[in-house]
């Protein structure tokens, strides 16, 4: 019964995004077989092959690495302590990790532990100065960053330096084929945090999302990286790194109104960067259809141009209907709606390349949900 619901659930999916997008089946086929300058090995399993669906039969075989979903978690993550009744607490990652136990989707993700990112890593993206001053001031005791809205313990520069870990190793794993897709559930998040002096803002210490497309860029030879970007704030700092850029393109949607204040239509990124940089303000109570249908008519054809070779999202939950911080009314299966439309493109024009990074998301049961559904497509493409 399981087996015929994901298989409908995808078929599903896959013909909203043909309707929607006005791509063919086979053009769709033809494309995922193209040559690209960092083409991962050939998988001995065709990627459009239903492998999480053959998995529910009885008895069948274990499903190989590289046709699961990844999960990266690392307890050290739940020692970052930001205080007493601070929304971005240790209780989002084990709220995420108990409802995928309890949907049954956690044995079929290959679960994984990162190891911390190096600071040369880091630096593709952070000054060094300020890398070295978010170390400083976190060994000797502060509880806030002096830089931004930061807090942090003795235990979040290590936590830190496994989020940005976790989002490198994620792409390593996706380029070269050893994992189907991957999410991460770290924290502290990352989208905020900025490449200069002053990173530190908004619960954010590293930009995960960034230095993991700098990564796929420096270590693997990847052109191209388009960034989703669905929380409901702006991410400021992933759009500073790259506004005169021109490889990453950054698709932002927020709230208008909403921290850090910038995310501005008109901000659209200069020089060779020019027109890459998207900027969205969704109105108060804009939900899953109003999201759908820019993913669609705007997203997808804009990266389809871009020739973008990986998918990055930057997967803030605080979007949804229930958050406390945000006024949006997106629900989880509207994320798992725009999952599955970025998961189609990311077959469609990128061999499937797709690694998604928690950054907000405030209620625990919404985030957990939005988590969870956003996983199961995963898991099922
Ligand atoms: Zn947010």
């Amino acid at each position: 019964m399981r087996e015929k619901r994901a298989d409908q659930a995808k078929r599903e999916a896959r013909r909203r995004f043909l309707q929607l997008t006005g791509a063919s089946a086979v053009g769709l086929l033809l494309d995922c077989s193209k040559e690209s300058p960092a083409r991962p090995p050939e998988r001995t399993v065709p990627r459009h092959e239903p492998a999480v669906a053959k998995s529910l039969k009885p008895n069948a075989p274990e499903l190989r690495a590289e046709q699961k979903t990844g999960f990266y978690f690392h307890p050290a993550f739940l020692k970052h302590d930001t205080g007493p009744r601070h929304p971005e607490r240790p209780e989002r990652l084990t709220a995420i990790i108990d409802r995928l136990k309890a949907d049954g989707l956690w044995r079929e993700l290959a679960r994984l532990q990162p190891s911390p990112a190096t600071t040369d890593t880091i630096a593709a993206v952070h000054d060094p100065a300020y890398i070295q001053l978010a170390k400083n001031e976190i060994e000797q005791g502060r509880i806030q960053l002096s830089t931004g809205d930061t807090p942090v313990s003795k235990a979040s520069y290590e936590a830190a330096l496994l989020a940005a870990g976790a989002a490198c190793q994620a792409t390593t794993a996706v380029i070269e084929g050893t994992l189907k897709n991957a999410f991460c559930a770290i924290r502290p998040p990352g989208h905020h945090a900025r490449p200069g002096a002053h990173g530190g803002m908004g619960f954010c210490v590293f930009n995960n999302i960034a230095i993991a497309a700098r990564h796929a860029q420096q270590a693997h030879g990847i052109k191209r990286v388009l960034i989703v970007d669905w929380d409901v704030h702006h991410g400021n700092g992933t759009q500073e790194t790259f506004w005169t850029d021109g490889t990453v393109m950054n698709f932002h949607t927020q709230q208008k109104g909403l921290y850090p204040g910038t995310g501005h239509p008109s901000e659209r990124g200069e020089g060779k960067a020019r027109g890459h940089i998207w900027n969205f303000e969704m109105a108060p109570g804009a939900g899953n259809t109003a999201y759908e249908k820019l993913y669609t008519e705007k997203l997808v054809p804009t990266a389809r141009a871009f020739k973008s070779e990986l998918i990055l999202i930057s997967a803030g939950y605080d979007s949804h209907r229930d958050d406390p911080l945000g006024g949006l009314a997106l629900d989880e299966h509207g994320f798992g709606r725009l999952t599955g439309i970025l998961a189609e493109l990311a077959k469609e024009i990128c061999n499937g390349r797709l690694v998604v990074c928690l950054e907000g998301g405030y209620d625990l049961t919404a985030t957990a949900a939005s988590a969870a559904e956003t996983i199961r497509i995963l898991a099922q493409m």
